[in-house]
């Protein structure tokens, strides 16, 4: 017997549900959602792996206070008074929040309404501030309003899917497979791709466009000069609903051809390409993401965008409109409850006295907040300068992922008062708080989220709440009550919440707010457990019903017309003679932010294992750098240590780093740190994908890995990074001299016990040593010393941890590195799901398997999430390649 939960991913925007089932041992076990409009049914590797990351290793299961454990009530007293104290003797803008896209909608709502109804500061923002803050700028500069106007039906309607800034078959999986599959079923579908990367979504795009990094809006601007002048103007849409065009135009068409080679560094062939595919293709969504917002000129690319649908009337209609892809779970729920601190709740504006004044009365709120609050970045640096007192960071890692962010760390270490939320212990971020509270994690907690497509699915919790843990919601109202605002803020559950925040939503709308879920507004327990995904808006009165905004071409300026907005194509430039390189940043696929989750799950470590770097082999060969030898990238702001992986996906002058390793998996992985705090003027969203930088080849005199039953602690070496592994963890490893006594250095990191027996081999000459150690016939430890970098297989080793080696046979087969007769090695992880590695496939391969279907009969890779199906398409074309040479 198995009790089954319907809920919802708690990683990327896509917002797939999905079907937990607990069963009478207390396993959990996943899939997807079949009814789910999102996913209908589809998992990606990461949402696939759900429940390998829900055990209770590391959580934070009490309240702390400088380090101790403390009873929730000292822990929320102490957060009131220390608030409290802050406003009294320094001012509400004294105070600030930082939260974050993980939080529900409900969360998100309770935190707000504190800060901007009860604190009477704006000083609420969100890491969502890093993800989609631009996009939301550029909506709310054409639109009036912040308002994604299609849906994912749209995707698979779409004649022409341009994508720009996404990495979607890695960021956002299922879309990916929805597109593929709409590709498959309908050939004549095109898809171009804009990214100075040939990423993996590159591999079912017609047309690649390996833009420089910023060139967008000067793509975009001269797509719009060139839409213009073709038949695919639509002066009668733009007369009667637009206004701005001539400007827009004007700043557009001064580009010539030469200018815009010279700004996207794209040939001429391929820029006619694109224009004329987009001139004739009257069903196009337009998708953007990170590579988009993630810029000092985010907004401005965004308007970009849209300026162009606007020309050709494309918006609103089945099949076509620009589309923003929200990286995080909720930022959607944040953006509808004011979670940035430049907005107000339900979509109304701050700035707007009107929008203040129905707020507060709605809230019966005693101060309410006058004006925008800081953004991210300028919160951080008020934090420093000693502006903030009392700062409370919920359900996110600003030391890991704020650009600057080693200043970030100091800024945070200074504050006189820290609180953080989280359902860790050990982060970068807790270990810098005063008073830890410990927050419900996905399938403990209770409320609802909003993917991209604006639809509002709920996540139930199926697992009960280890020890003290408690939703945010819950904290923030307690604090609440205890600053004496006890009835604004006596919540009982998250429907209750869920219920004032539609009927916020719907309270004096009529049609003027997009925002409108007034038809929940006394939506009770009962209801709210039942409550299925929907798509808002839902004004009261109103049912279900899949909806597209702007087919009427009404828009939420006070006039009802939307706004062109010219938008200057200069990119900025900044890399110089002593920081050449410019530096991308983004996400890998089997891992989320910044590790907590993910990092859990073997399987999701077992593809990318340790922070890397992707450059060119050309630049590469300059710097002296190889595949596999360790890097030194470093920036006016700080430096990282990171592994070289020479691929030409990478457009030569520009590297990439993952964004996820934090100095709890890796010894300087940080990538942020490299980043300097440059942000959006309109949006403030920082430049995370554009930091000048320098690399150079890190000369290491040892390079070690090792496979270990046990979590090391207290490395001690020059480079680090650890990743779980099937049977315990793996670790790659280097140092500035060989080691001198190789035994006693393992037995000080891993824990082992004294009876450990231990088999080695050393070779001076050579500078190469192996060591294992083994109790009854498991392996603890097999550690490999090389003076260049290991080429030991990691899953031939890794598999070691769970086999018998009870002879002498098997164990020196451990100590010499590779496997005996008879035993081969699967290679590097391509397959999450089957955890089927690269050299299988390519066996495959050469046993006739020549398509992705026919690997995934053989081996079954491919044939779960999907995620891979791109990868295993490269080996077979690759082996095929190296065949005919
Ligand atoms: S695409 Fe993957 S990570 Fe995103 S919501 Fe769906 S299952 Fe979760």
């Amino acid at each position: 017997m198995s009790t089954e939960t319907r809920t919802t991913c708690p990683y990327c925007g896509v917002g797939c549900g999905v079907i937990a089932s607990v069963d009478d041992s207390g396993k959990v076990s996943v899939k997807g959602d079949p009814d789910h409009p999102a996913n209908f049914g589809r998992l990606c590797s990461k949402g696939s792996a759900l429940a390998e990351t829900l055990d209770l290793d590391g959580r934070l299961m009490t309240p702390e206070i400088a380090g101790a454990p403390a009873s929730w009530d000292a822990a929320l007293d102490l957060v009131a008074k220390r608030i409290s104290d802050a406003i009294a003797e320094h001012g509400p803008d004294s105070v600030a929040f930082y939260v974050s896209g993980q939080l529900l909608t409900e969360d998100y709502y309770v935190a707000n309404k504190l800060m901007k109804g009860f604190i009477g500061s704006a000083n609420v923002d969100t890491n969502s501030r890093l993800c989609m803050a631009s996009s939301v700028a550029g909506h709310r500069r054409a639109f009036g309003a912040d308002t994604v106007p299609g849906t994912y039906r749209d995707l698979e309607l779409a004649d022409l899917i341009v994508l720009t800034g996404s990495n979607l078959a890695w960021c956002h999986p299922v879309l990916y497979q929805r597109i593929a599959a709409a590709r498959a079923a309908r050939p004549a579908m095109k898809i171009v791709v804009i990214d100075p990367r040939r990423t993996m979504t590159c591999d079912i795009s017609d047309l690649h466009l390996a833009v420089r990094p910023d060139g967008d809006v000067a793509l975009f601007n001269g797509l719009l000069a060139h839409l213009a002048r073709s038949p695919a103007l639509d002066q009668t849409y733009i007369g009667a609903h637009t206004d701005g065009f001539a400007e827009a135009f004007a700043t557009a068409s001064s580009l010539s051809m030469a200018d815009l080679i010279e700004a996207t560094g794209l040939p001429a062939m391929q820029i006619r390409e694109f224009f004329a595919l987009f001139e004739r293709t009257e069903k196009t969504v337009t998708c953007y993401s990170q590579g988009v917002n993630q810029s000092s000129i985010g907004t401005d690319k965004v308007n970009a965008i849209i300026n162009c649908h606007l020309a050709t009337g494309r918006i609103g209609r089945p099949g076509m409109g620009p589309f923003s892809l929200t990286g995080q779970p909720n930022a959607m729920g944040g953006r509808e409850v004011g979670g940035l601190a430049n907005m107000l709740a339900a979509h109304m504006t701050i700035e707007d006295p009107e929008h203040r004044d129905r707020v507060r009365r709605f809230w019966n709120a005693p101060t309410m907040a006058e004006k925008p609050g800081l953004k991210a970045v300028d919160m951080f640096q008020a934090v420093a300068d000693g502006r903030i007192k009392a700062l409370w960071i919920m359900s996110t890692n600003p030391v890991v992922s704020m650009p600057d962010a080693d200043a970030v760390k100091a800024a945070i270490a200074a504050c006189p008062f820290v609180v953080v939320s989280d359902i860790m212990r050990d982060t970068d971020t807790t270990r810098l708080a005063h008073v830890l509270l410990p927050a419900t994690g996905w399938g403990e907690k209770d409320g609802t989220v909003t993917n991209s497509e604006r639809r509002i699915s709920r996540q139930r919790a199926f697992l009960p709440a280890p020890g003290d843990a408690r939703p945010d919601w819950w904290q923030l109202a307690e604090v609440g009550r205890r600053m004496g605002f006890a009835k604004a803020f006596a919540f009982a559950s998250p429907a209750e919440i869920f219920a004032e925040h539609a009927a916020l939503s719907g309270f004096e709308n009529d049609g003027v707010r997009d925002f409108d879920i007034g038809a929940y507004g006394d939506i009770e327990e009962a209801g709210f457990a039942e409550l299925e995904p929907f798509q808002w808006p839902q004004p009261a009165g109103t049912g279900r019903q899949e909806t597209r905004f702007f087919a009427d071409g009404r828009f939420y300026h006070a006039d009802g017309r939307a706004r062109f907005v010219a938008v200057e194509a200069e990119a900025p430039v900044r890399i110089s003679s002593d920081f050449p390189l410019v530096l991308n940043t983004g996400r890998v696929r089997d891992h989320w932010h910044t590790l907590t989750r993910t990092g859990k799950s073997a399987r999701l470590s077992g593809h990318l294992a340790e922070p890397f770097v992707e450059i060119h082999p050309d630049d590469a060969a300059n710097l002296g750098i190889s595949d596999a030898d360790l890097v030194r990238l470093e920036s006016p702001h700080g430096h990282v240590i990171v592994r070289a992986l020479l691929t030409a996906r990478q457009a030569r002058g520009g590297v990439f780093v993952p964004m996820h390793w934090t100095d709890e998996f890796s010894a300087r992985a940080r990538v942020d740190a490299l980043l300097p705090s440059i942000t959006d003027p309109v949006s403030g969203q920082p430049a995370s994908k554009h930091g000048a930088i320098a690399a150079r080849r890190f000369a290491a005199g040892a390079y070690g890995f090792a496979v270990s039953a046990v979590k090391p602690s207290g490395l001690d070496a020059t480079y680090w990074a650890l990743a779980r592994a099937e049977g315990g963890w793996r670790v790659e490893l280097a140092f500035d001299a060989p080691l001198c006594d190789v035994e006693a250095w393992c037995r000080v990191h891993f824990a082992l016990p004294d009876a450990a027996e231990s088999l080695g081999y050393s070779d001076r000459a050579s500078g190469e040593a192996r060591i294992a150690f083994f109790q009854g016939d498991a392996l603890l430890l097999a550690l490999f010393l090389a003076p260049d970098p290991v080429s030991v297989s990691r899953n031939w080793a890794i598999a070691q941890l769970s086999e018998p080696h009870a002879d002498s046979r098997t164990r020196f087969a451990v100590v010499a590195g590779r496997p005996g007769a008879g035993r081969s090695d699967p290679g590097a992880t391509v397959c999450s799901c089957f955890s089927v590695g690269v050299n299988q496939i390519v066996g495959a391969v050469r046993g006739g398997c020549l398509t992705v279907e026919a690997i995934g009969e053989t081996l079954y890779a491919g044939t779960n999430c999907g995620s891979c199906r791109a990868e295993i398409r490269g080996i077979i074309d690759g082996c095929q390649v190296a065949a005919a040479e």
